[in-house]
């Protein structure tokens, strides 16, 4: 009951790359690299192993960013050129890369840290992957012309990926689709059609994650703009419940979002986002324990997981491991209260 796990991405260590970045520069290359991140991802297991989680992740240690990351290993993208891109409607600005030929992967992308994280922890593992319409909303198109096109070529990549990581003995595989909550009618339609179609005849669990993005500032501004009810997951919840896809992660604690919106989501496991990331302040268990509390109104214990609201990856190092601590520790708590 109560099964704890993050959204994915972890702060990099600062000899591994630059700290407090969401497209943070590596500190080495070559080989030199290959190690550091393996030795950053041991790092963050045993971390998350010692604060007591029982799914872990490799703390997205080996991609620069949760969407390059995996387009760095396709070919038809240009990365020599990159161009500057209002993404998610325009909120903020970031430098792209350019779809500029037909998509094929160039082999494995997460190969290694995925059998790595396999090989170092006995606990139930789970690796996060952009969803299609999110990729497509942090690239340059030059060549499909087509966004739902775009994101199905995409779909058909991911899978292939996505059903080899399966074979690495990965248990939970997780989509994330930030972007669900920016452009909320495609998303319900062929947002959920393309992450169906990356999740397709996968056996391990599915999952897909959907926030209100990184505790950085444009986020912080953009969530004040949103009034007070944030109503966004009202869309993509009811088709959602309709797909195959087996787990939810949402933003909860400190959101706007109405609890009850979760109940549109009968069926699913859900994970809630019991941990903020916009605040370095560290949740005391009761705060968990009492979100948790809030959420059980509306999703049975049984399908409920705790998580954090979104990925740690630009906060500092020590809150982000008393946040892991936090998590653990409320969850640890509402066990209780509910036994
Ligand atoms: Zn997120």
């Amino acid at each position: 009951m109560f099964e704890t796990t993050i959204a994915g991405s972890l702060p990099k260590p600062a000899w591994l790359a630059e700290t407090h970045k969401l497209w943070p520069r590596w500190r080495s290359e070559g080989a030199e690299l290959q190690q550091a991140k393996l030795d950053a991802t041991l790092l963050w297991i045993k971390a998350q192993e010692d604060a007591g989680l029982d799914i872990i992740g490799d703390g997205e240690q080996s991609r620069q960013h949760f969407v390059h990351g995996f387009l760095e290993r396709v070919e038809g993208i240009d990365f020599e050129h990159k161009v500057e891109m209002g993404i998610r409607a325009d909120r903020y600005k970031a430098m792209v890369p350019q779809v500029v030929a037909p998509l094929k992967l160039k082999g494995r992308v997460h190969e290694a840290e995925a059998r790595f994280l396999r090989a170092h922890t006995k606990r139930k593992i789970k690796f996060t992957l952009p969803g299609p319409m999110t990729i497509v909303d942090t690239v340059a198109d030059r060549s499909y012309g087509d966004r739902v096109k775009l994101a199905f070529a995409f779909a058909d990549l991911l899978n292939q990926e996505a059903r080899a990581l399966e074979a690495d003995g990965v248990d939970i595989i997780q989509f994330d689709e930030p972007a669900f909550n920016v452009y909320l009618d495609d998303a319900a339609t062929w947002g959920v059609q393309a992450l169906e179609r990356a999740a397709a005849g996968l056996t391990c669990t599915t999952a897909v994650h959907i926030c209100y993005g990184y505790g950085i500032q444009a986020n912080i501004d953009w969530k004040k703009s949103l009034g007070d009810q944030w109503r966004q997951y009202e869309k993509v919840f009811p088709a959602l419940a309709r797909s195959r896809i087996a787990q939810v992660s949402l933003e909860c604690y400190h959101s706007h979002v109405p609890p009850h919106l979760m109940a549109l989501l009968e069926g699913k496991d859900v994970l809630v986002g019991v941990i903020d990331v916009a605040s370095d302040d560290i949740e005391t268990p009761e705060q968990v324990a009492d979100t948790i509390d809030a959420a059980l109104k509306f999703v049975p214990k049984q399908h409920l997981f705790a998580c954090t609201n979104c990925g740690l990856a630009p906060m500092d190092r020590d809150v982000a491991l008393a946040k892991l601590k936090a998590l653990a520790a409320g969850a640890e708590l509402a066990r209780r209260r509910h036994a």
